[in-house]
């Protein structure tokens, strides 16, 4: 059964997807872009109507699903704004990379690294209450991989529950770093040695130590994107708690 069945009428047969984006490096958007060489196939079901990259429109139309990177700044009147009109047009929100997320990069700047001197705070999309409710989804990474994209947006046509569960869970995270690999698998005994998360971090705040078999981390080198988490084939378990007697 395909998503558009559920959220668009029978005269409007394709999906409208828009891309928005906050304070940001645009390398989400970028590799959101990339994604479109893979989906060339799913073009007769989803449709392009709104990237401040790819299409001319200006004004934001009526987005069935909005794909949003970067994080909100509080003192930019033109981000209130654009929050204010993203709740009005938008069915659905998936956040998409580490800005849009957790806070991430974004979260992490100060002194010279604003954008300008006035601009100081910054939030996650999916810390906005006014857009709580729309934002299911946010997908990791910095920025996440095209394909990962790709399988993405598959998985929300037919409506993959499993393979759209992860993304939901880090919708509602707070944040999600290496931190959070080591204390919730490592130091858990989960860990299988496996040197997933190393692979996916792209800071390398996170390394494989051949020696114990185990990932190592450096929380001065994290960008706070969540790949890592995502990555991790244990990440997602439950921890077992004793049996009593
Ligand atoms: S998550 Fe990374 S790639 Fe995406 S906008 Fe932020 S800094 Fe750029
Ligand atoms: S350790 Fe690396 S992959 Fe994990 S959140 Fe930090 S920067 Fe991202
Ligand atoms: S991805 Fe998970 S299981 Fe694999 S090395 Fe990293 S923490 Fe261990």
């Amino acid at each position: 059964m395909f998503f558009r069945d559920k959220l668009i009428n029978e005269e409007e047969p394709k999906l409208k997807i828009g891309f928005l984006h906050f304070s940001s490096c645009s390398g989400c958007q970028v590799a959101f872009l990339d994604m479109f060489e893979e989906a060339v196939e799913i073009l007769d079901t989803v449709e392009l109507v709104y990237s401040n990259m790819l299409t001319r429109q200006r004004e934001i139309p009526f987005l069935d699903v909005a794909f949003v990177e970067g994080a909100l700044c509080l003192e930019d009147s033109h981000h209130i704004g654009l929050i204010k009109e993203l709740a009005e047009k938008s069915k659905l929100i998936v956040a998409i990379g580490g800005c849009a997320s957790f806070g991430g990069v974004r979260r992490l700047s100060c002194g010279n690294q604003l954008p300008q001197p006035q601009h100081q705070s910054f939030v996650p999309i999916t810390e906005i209450e006014l857009l709580k409710g729309k934002i299911k989804y946010a997908i990791p990474g910095c920025p996440p991989n095209p394909s990962l994209l790709y399988s993405f947006l598959l998985a929300l046509l037919e409506l993959n529950d499993d393979f759209l569960q992860p993304f939901e869970f880090m919708a509602s995270s707070k944040d999600a770093s290496g931190f959070d690999v080591i204390a919730e698998v490592v130091n858990k005994g989960f860990c299988v040695g496996c040197g997933t998360c190393a692979t996916a971090c792209p800071t390398r705040a996170i390394s494989y130590n051949e020696n114990c078999g185990k990932p190592t981390f450096n929380p001065s080198m994290c960008v706070h994107c969540g790949s890592c988490l995502a990555a991790c084939p244990q990440s997602f378990k439950p921890y077992p708690q004793p049996v009593y007697s």
